[in-house]
């Protein structure tokens, strides 16, 4: 019998599993709602009967399981699989995530932080091209970011390698969640690049139809700026042309830190595609040392909403 792997991506409003073969191939993939009442103290219990129906569905015993690896925000131990303070899932305690799944499954579980699992997917099955060094940073309502090294990723001495949306690229800027300013995220989130649009348009006498918009109150998104500057819209594109060379300023100092083979884009502001990739690879070149530039290639995610999953499960192989 092929040995089968679960990846389960754990999320603030969704959970989403996969049984994926040792060749990284999703072979079943379902998701259920995160029941964040009550602290979150049902997150695990509904983890646990939601695999162990769809085992019974798939008429798979848990001996073709070769185990079970979980992707969650939070803060991970480690050495225990347990997670702490994860604020979207109202976990103000300690969970044991580790020991409850493998009490209730009979099956071995690893733990991750969801940013660094949906590294490990992308390295293993998607941009990456199961490449030794990649970096990969998402774009969305925040930047997060993993690192992977000689085919392992970094955790760091206290666990906080990769925080990528927190490096400081303007340190008179905006202020971030994190308490500290000018953090990449700030300006290169989807709620950043807003940020940045609205004070720009304070700025701006000239015709726009982002100004306009903005102007009239209208709530805009990330993707109408970068909507608006494909049509060449002056002062969306004056936005775009910022955050991609905050984006690629940033680049340049991981660049010149870890020289990866692949620098990975991906999150939802990622689906600007070339239009982004252009500009944020000109920054990258004119900031970046000159090994660095010829050595390390920036590209755009390809796995999407699948990298959790996928990269989840692939942290049984690697343990
Ligand atoms: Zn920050």
């Amino acid at each position: 019998m092929d040995k089968k792997l679960i990846g389960v991506d754990l999320g603030g409003t969704t959970t989403k599993f996969a049984i994926v073969n040792l060749q990284g191939n999703v072979q079943q993939r379902w998701s259920i709602q995160t029941n964040v009442l009550e602290n979150g103290n049902q997150i695990i219990p509904d983890i646990i009967s939601s695999i162990n129906h769809h085992l019974a569905m798939y008429q798979l015993p848990a001996e073709q399981i070769l185990g079970i690896g979980i992707g969650t925000p939070g803060s991970v131990d480690y050495k225990t699989g347990s997670v702490a303070s994860a604020y979207n899932l109202s976990w103000d305690h300690r969970v044991a995530v580790k020991e409850q799944l493998e009490a209730a499954t009979k099956i071995p579980v690893l733990v991750e932080n969801d940013a660094n699992v949906a590294a490990l997917g992308e390295r293993w099955q998607g941009a990456g091209n199961n490449a030794a060094n990649v970096v990969f940073v998402t774009l969305g309502t925040g930047v997060g970011g993993g690192i992977i090294t000689h085919g392992q990723i970094v955790h760091g001495h206290g666990g906080s390698a990769g925080e990528i949306g927190h490096m400081i690229i303007e340190p008179s800027g905006y202020r971030c969640t994190c308490g500290n300013q000018g953090c990449l995220e700030t300006v290169a989130s989807a709620t950043g690049i807003v940020h940045v649009a609205r004070d720009a348009a304070q700025e701006y006498a000239g015709d726009s139809a982002l100004k306009a918009l903005l102007d009239d109150g209208q709530n805009i998104t990330a993707k109408d700026v970068f909507d608006l500057a494909k049509q060449n819209d002056v002062l969306a594109l004056h936005v775009v042309n910022h955050v991609c060379n905050q984006l690629g300023l940033a680049f340049s100092i991981i660049g010149v830190t870890l020289n990866p083979q692949y620098i990975v884009i991906g999150g939802g502001v990622s689906n600007a595609g070339d239009f982004l990739l252009d500009r944020v690879q000109q920054a990258f070149e004119k900031y970046a040392f000159a090994d660095i530039g010829h050595t390390t290639t920036l590209k755009l995610a390809t796995l999407g909403n699948e990298a959790g999953v996928i990269g989840a499960a692939s942290l049984v192989l690697d343990k």
